[in-house]
């Protein structure tokens, strides 16, 4: 199959490795780029540089986090506010979950990503989330109430159980709750509109 000239080519490549990008539309933003002003078509070069130089995890509960010129390992703008009640912890699967329940502008503790959650038949265990940061916190002592906020289906209630276990068995003094069942079960938190988020966080149960 013959190619384009290969800058183009590459470009092709690149938009086509993309999620839900086919080869047609990447071939259609190639030459949209190509006919941009240069300065156009670069701020996007350097968007995309900005990602992957700036962007990182927060050092204490794995949100994303800007770098600063000499902070390699920077706190979030969460766990960076002063104002949030630091006693109270939201545990989420992804940094999307957290502006989700961010958005309702109810929550005013912290949160921990765990960035994933434990699903055995993708090869995923404990091992791979963030729990060893967030038993750091835990042995801290700051947290008095920890709540459960990951999805509600089968590897999202696994995760949860596997974290009410670690705090009955080593954190005792620790209060655990879940997010209200107004999440109905399979519903993703990231999709769920505001008043339902609402709900879960107001109407959290206590597990113990
Ligand atoms: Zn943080």
């Amino acid at each position: 199959m013959p190619q384009y000239t290969r800058p183009i080519q590459n470009v092709i490549d690149g938009f086509s490795s993309l999620p839900g990008i086919g080869s047609r539309s990447a071939e259609r933003i190639a030459f949209h780029l190509l006919k941009l002003p240069t300065d156009e078509a670069m701020k996007l070069a350097r968007a995309i540089d900005e990602l992957k130089t700036r962007v990182t995890h927060c050092r204490v509960c794995s949100n994303l986090a800007e770098k600063g010129h000499d902070e390699q390992r920077p706190l979030c703008d969460i766990c960076d506010d002063t104002r949030r009640d630091r006693s109270m912890v939201c545990v989420v699967e992804q940094p999307k979950d957290l502006l989700a329940l961010e958005s309702t502008g109810l929550w005013n503790g912290l949160y921990h990503v765990l960035l994933g959650r434990i699903a055995p038949l993708d090869g995923i265990d404990h091992e791979d989330l963030t729990l060893r940061d967030l038993e750091e916190r835990l042995a801290a002592g700051e947290i008095a109430e920890l709540v459960l906020g990951t999805n509600p289906n089968l590897d999202g209630d696994s995760t949860s159980l596997y974290i009410q276990e670690l705090i009955r068995t080593s954190y005792p003094s620790v209060k655990v709750t879940r997010l209200a069942r107004g999440l109905a079960s399979g519903t993703q938190i990231e999709y769920a509109n505001r008043s339902v988020l609402e709900d879960a966080i107001k109407g959290r149960q206590t597990l113990r």
